[in-house]
């Protein structure tokens, strides 16, 4: 089932846009994906205290709402 962002138009993961909410999208759909390299293996997510992780819980957090 694909769904397309009210705002913007792109495809919607998950509840989560891959454009409005790229960073939160990036590290659900391929840090936490076991099956995004297809070997097996996990990215290392990026270090918690990083602007990309900051994005990621201030899009989360908006999700939620
Ligand atoms: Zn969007």
């Amino acid at each position: 089932m694909s769904k397309y962002c009210e705002d913007c138009g792109c495809k919607v993961y998950s509840g989560r846009c891959s454009n409005c909410h790229e960073a939160s999208f990036i590290y659900h759909e391929q840090y936490m994906n076991p099956d995004y390299l297809g070997n097996g293996q996990q990215l290392t997510p990026p270090d918690e205290n990083s602007d990309f992780m900051r994005k990621v819980r201030e899009q989360d957090a908006s999700l939620r709402r």
